[in-house]
């Protein structure tokens, strides 16, 4: 009963930035999902607002694969930026070499963002892309928008012409001239203050350290939006199905993206459906360091579980601003503990009724179907929620009504009503992940879990013709001692 759905496919409805609307979920490759969010900028610990946005996207590609999809997740990791090379100059020592402190710099902050989603119980991310190990692709993109006269190099870099691409920031829906006056770096060499940078020249002596890469133009470093479009052409090509973010990239980050991906390849749209996460406010004051209430979440996680917050976070609709307070986290806790109560519960009559887990799964897999109504309709109401552009307040409260209805009652139940309830829980947390049944820390185990995951990873890349990268990743296993056969 809680097998996967298969092509259950038009129910989805998601709400995308692009359109403003509700739209049916439909994939350009039948079952496949192509799924792109933008990634960390790897230079200090992810914080609470980061915790947000990836625990929804988490959330929704877990929800994605339950409707039967094979989701392809990916995101980059933006491991060259400004941000790493002022933070590099703050912590380097005098006789340090810049670009090599950078480099540690973000593979260390890299490695401790991953250590902070795998606590929060977000794992579904196939694959993660450095912007430094995409350097070609890059170059190869600027170089295709300047030939299609839609890019131009100055003293001081390449720039994406604003003007040549007509439908420039349709995705934030602004028009161009409103753009005049937004704040923009005041480059005297490009030819209008919108132009925005595809690669950033650092042959001058004031840039002296820094880390540089060879181009055309000269030794320097791409700018901020051109990694994303060349990664995501590399592996997605130039449609894909689905995009998210934080909704404060939408622009200029994601207009540019569109602006570039649709002017290298002549294609619309790059994308079908744009996701983006809402605001996490603090006290109901925006996160920053200057106000002093900036959490990380490791921090965070020191006092309370990561199941709690992620609860926290799920109980609030992905696009709606959430208030972070220790009150409301403390509400959230409560509620938690509710759905812990009832499963154990449920557990506890079923492993007094058969003698373990393996029989409980099996008697759960060969249930046809419930009488008990109550289930009947929590089961409608909470799939008719996250088919809703993924209304996880709406999924959870029907799970309340379910509790509520049957807690008192569960011992005078058909020990199939369990199962199908147990069955049920089981989905819920698969989707949601907010009760981690992993938590013993078992190394062999997960080792066992990654090898799947890159398994299947490969699967889909082969079934997508991307042999390149799955014969790379093959080999990369090769290396490290790891027999693959296809
Ligand atoms: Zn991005």
């Amino acid at each position: 009963m809680n097998n996967k759905k298969e092509n259950n496919t038009c129910s989805l409805k998601l709400y995308s930035t692009l359109t403003r609307r509700k739209e049916y979920f439909k994939p350009i490759n039948k079952n496949i999902v192509k799924f792109f969010v933008c990634g960390p900028t790897v230079y200090n610990d992810a914080h609470i607002g980061h915790g947000r946005t990836y625990i929804s996207f988490d959330m929704i590609k877990r929800y994605l694969e339950y409707k039967g999809y094979s989701v392809i997740y990916m995101q980059n990791v933006t491991d060259i930026d400004d941000k790493i090379i002022n933070r590099g100059k703050e912590i380097g020592k005098v006789n340090d070499d810049l670009s090599s402190v950078c480099f540690d710099l973000a593979r260390k902050y890299e490695r401790r963002y991953n250590e902070d989603m795998e606590s929060l119980n977000v794992k579904g991310l196939n694959l993660q892309m450095r912007a430094t190990d995409h350097m070609d692709k890059i170059i190869n993109q600027i170089e295709r928008l300047i030939e299609k006269g839609y890019a131009y190099e100055t003293d001081t870099g390449v720039y994406f012409q604003v003007n040549k691409f007509k439908d420039f920031a349709k995705l934030s829906n602004r028009k161009i001239d409103e753009l005049e006056g937004h704040r923009l770096q005041e480059d005297k060499t490009k030819k209008d203050p919108r132009d925005f940078a595809l690669w950033k020249k650092r042959d001058s002596i004031e840039y002296y350290g820094e880390p540089v890469w060879s181009s055309p133009w000269g030794k320097g470093r791409p700018g901020w939006h051109i990694e994303d479009t060349a990664i995501t052409e590399e592996y997605f090509g130039e449609q894909y199905d689905i995009h998210g973010g934080g909704l404060d990239l939408i622009f200029p980050h994601h207009d540019a993206e569109i602006a570039q991906m649709e002017a290298v390849s002549g294609k619309k749209p790059m994308v079908n459906y744009w996701l983006h996460t809402g605001f996490l406010n603090v006290d109901g004051e925006k996160m920053s360091k200057s106000l002093g209430n900036f959490i990380t979440i490791r921090d965070l996680l020191k006092e309370v579980s990561p199941e709690t917050f992620r609860f926290f976070v799920l109980s609030t609709h992905y696009r709606s601003p959430i208030d972070f307070s220790k009150d409301s986290l403390h509400q959230a806790g409560k509620s938690l503990d509710k759905i812990k109560s009832y499963v154990d519960d449920v557990d506890e009559i079923l492993n007094s009724e058969f003698e373990d887990e393996d029989v409980i799964e099996d008697k759960i897999d060969s249930l046809e179907s419930t009488s008990y109504d109550v289930l009947k309709s929590t089961i409608v109401s909470f799939f008719n929620a996250m088919d809703d552009d993924f209304n996880t307040p709406k999924a959870i409260a029907s799970l309340f009504e379910l509790i509520s209805e049957s807690k008192s009652q569960l011992k005078d139940l058909d020990i199939n009503d369990i199962l199908a309830i147990k069955g049920f829980l089981v989905t819920v947390n698969d989707i949601l992940g907010i009760i981690f049944l992993d938590d013993n820390g078992n190394n062999g185990d997960n080792e066992e879990a990654l090898l799947d995951l890159i398994a299947d990873t490969r699967k889909k890349l082969r079934a997508n013709k991307q042999y390149d990268l799955s014969d790379d990743i093959r080999a990369k296993l090769t290396d490290l001692g790891y027999e693959i056969s296809d």
